[in-house]
């Protein structure tokens, strides 16, 4: 990276809204990480398509990150760009005029027929919070969302890893995704072409930036959608260890076991490396209790891979997002 470099992305983003050797610590739920090299926050889609441009031009890396409630970033930080959709592009936009009838939508025309589902299309750029989305939708009576509204995470965050919980997922609520590719090219992508599964999307396998997202959702009731909502805030303060800085379930769900339980069972609740442990609250969760770095994080998840394998002969997939050079 050169003074031209600098110059350029300025040039394309704003000087206020560029950092240099920006702490990772201040951008992860982890609260570790090291200094990216740059650190940019873009106000708009024409903004990051031209920050891609001149990475691409400069040959640098570059890497897209929402809230960073699912990532770990190594303690040497981040040899290249980061574009962070974090409190910018969150619009929400209602679309008044498309309350229609989702028996098209519904395989069971008599079903459909039946229950009369109203659906409206909301449209939310990818920086918004879950949480803050979830709201506008309680507002407004549009159900179908509840599971959403504790994850601490920003939209585009949540449609990459296809976030989900009590029952719900993304893969539920979206019709289509706007995204753009390393070379600036635009994608609208359905459904089905988003190759959602558990913890995974087609932005993933193909590097993808999510820009807004197109979802629909049923007309609810205001106090039913609340109580849900209540309902499973609750159950993450009973049962989650919210009070550390975490990125949530780190392992994935192994197919047939609960990560959380194999972990418990093989004795590890509280093992610890430096500043980080297995939260003995909820096993599934690694803490950083201490003033941990990514280094003692990862060297809790490698203990806890190698005993539950010796263990139960299963190995557990990280389901947090693993940055940086290690
Ligand atoms: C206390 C706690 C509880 C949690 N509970 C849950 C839960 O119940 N269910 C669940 O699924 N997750 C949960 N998580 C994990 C996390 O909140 C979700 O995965 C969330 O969707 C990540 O969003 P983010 O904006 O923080 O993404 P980040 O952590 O910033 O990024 C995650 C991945 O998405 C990519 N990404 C981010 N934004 C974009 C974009 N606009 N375009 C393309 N790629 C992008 C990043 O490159 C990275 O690979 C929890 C985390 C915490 C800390």
């Amino acid at each position: 990276m050169n003074k031209e470099f600098f110059e350029k992305i300025e040039q394309a983003a704003g000087r206020d809204n560029v950092k240099y050797n920006e702490p990772m610590s201040a951008h992860t739920t982890f609260k570790t990480g090291g200094p990216a090299k740059v650190l940019i926050t873009p106000k708009d889609e024409m903004t990051i398509k031209e920050i891609i441009r001149i990475c691409q031009e400069n040959d640098e890396a570059y890497y897209i990150i929402g809230k960073g409630s699912n990532l770990l970033v190594s303690d040497d930080g981040i040899d290249g760009v980061i574009i962070k959709l974090y409190r910018t592009m969150d619009d929400v936009v209602f679309h008044k005029n498309s309350m229609e009838m989702a028996t098209a939508d519904l395989e069971d025309k008599e079903l459909a027929k039946v229950s009369e589902v109203t659906k409206v299309k909301v449209s939310a750029g990818a920086g918004i919070m879950l949480s803050k989305l979830a709201k506008e939708l309680l507002d407004r009576e549009l159900k179908g969302f509840e599971f959403a509204s504790g994850i601490p995470g920003t939209l585009g965050g949540a449609i990459t890893m296809n976030a989900g919980a009590y029952g719900g997922q993304m893969a539920d609520v979206v019709e289509k995704v706007y995204a753009i590719d390393e070379q600036g090219n635009e994608y609208e992508l359905s459904n089905e072409e988003m190759n959602f599964g558990y913890r995974h999307s087609l932005i993933m396998d193909k590097n993808l930036i999510v820009t807004k997202v197109d979802m629909k959702f049923e007309v609810g009731e205001y106090n039913e959608i609340k109580a849900k909502m209540d309902e499973f805030n609750g159950l993450r303060r009973e049962k989650q260890p919210l009070e550390y800085p975490s990125a949530g379930s780190t392992f994935k769900r192994p197919e047939g076991y609960f990560a959380g339980k194999l972990i418990m069972d093989a004795g590890l609740a509280g093992y610890r490396a430096g500043g980080v442990c297995v939260s003995p609250k909820h096993c599934g969760f690694v803490v950083n209790d201490n003033n941990g770095t990514s280094a003692d994080v990862m060297q809790v998840m490698k203990h806890v891979d190698e005993v539950v394998f010796e263990k139960f002969g299963v190995h557990l997939e990280p389901e947090i997002r693993i940055i940086g050079e290690w």
